[in-house]
C-alpha cells in the first residue's frame, strides 16, 4: 500500500507559500505505479455494481476514466463553473476563505445509477461532499470514494461519515 508513495513528489509552497502540494505527476510517468494505481482503485470496487465514475477537475480527470472502462461503467466529468456547455446543477462548497462551486450536468446521472466519485487527493473533503450533493440531488447513489492520496491529519473521512471511502497513500 505504501510502496506508491515512493512516487509522489512533494512540493513546498506551491501553488502558495504555506502549502505542501502532493505531485503526482511523478507517479503517472512510471508505468508500473500507473498500472498499481488504476488496478488497486479497481479491486476495492469491483465486487460492487458500478453505473458512473464521476471525475473530478481537474487532476480527477486522470483516473476517473480508466477506472470506468475497468469496471464496465460510464465516465462523468464535475467541472469548474461555466465550463460545462449542456444544462448543469451547480454545488457551492467553503473554501478556507470564501467558497467554490462544480457544475455537472443534468442528464449525467440516470435516477438509481450507483456512482463512484474518485479524486486525486482528500483534504477537507467539501470537494469530494460537494459532488455527492450533486449525485444525490440527480437521483443518484453514491457507491463509494477513491482517492489515490488521503490527508489523514484533515478532517476529509469525517466530511465522508456514512460512505465507503477508500484511499490509496496516507499521510
Ligand atoms: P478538499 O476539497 O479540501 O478535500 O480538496 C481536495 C482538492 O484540492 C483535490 O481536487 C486536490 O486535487 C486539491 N488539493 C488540496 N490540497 C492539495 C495538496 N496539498 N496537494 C495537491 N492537491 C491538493
Amino acid at each position: 500500500m505504501e510502496d506508491l508513495k515512493a512516487y509522489i513528489r512533494e512540493v513546498p509552497d506551491f501553488p502558495k507559500p504555506g502549502i505542501l502540494f502532493y505531485d503526482i505527476t511523478t507517479l503517472l510517468q512510471n508505468p508500473l505505479a500507473l498500472r498499481m494505481t488504476v488496478d488497486r482503485f479497481v479491486w476495492f470496487f469491483a465486487q460492487k455494481q458500478v453505473d458512473k465514475v464521476v471525475g473530478i477537475e481537474s487532476r480527477g480527470f486522470i483516473f476517473a476514466p480508466t477506472v470506468a472502462y475497468n469496471l464496465n461503467a460510464g465516465f462523468v466529468p464535475v467541472r469548474k463553473p461555466g465550463k460545462l456547455p449542456y444544462h448543469a446543477t451547480r454545488q457551492s462548497y467553503d473554501l478556507e476563505y470564501g467558497t467554490d462551486s462544480i457544475e455537472m450536468h443534468n442528464d449525467a446521472i440516470q435516477p438509481g445509477d450507483q456512482v463512484l466519485i474518485v479524486d486525486d487527493l482528500i483534504a477537507t473533503g467539501g470537494t469530494a461532499l460537494a459532488a455527492a450533493k450533486m449525485v444525490e440531488s440527480l437521483g443518484g447513489k453514491v457507491a463509494g470514494f477513491g482517492f489515490l492520496i488521503e490527508l489523514t491529519f484533515l478532517p476529509g473521512r469525517q466530511k465522508l461519515q456514512g460512505y465507503e471511502v477508500e484511499s490509496l497513500i496516507r499521510y
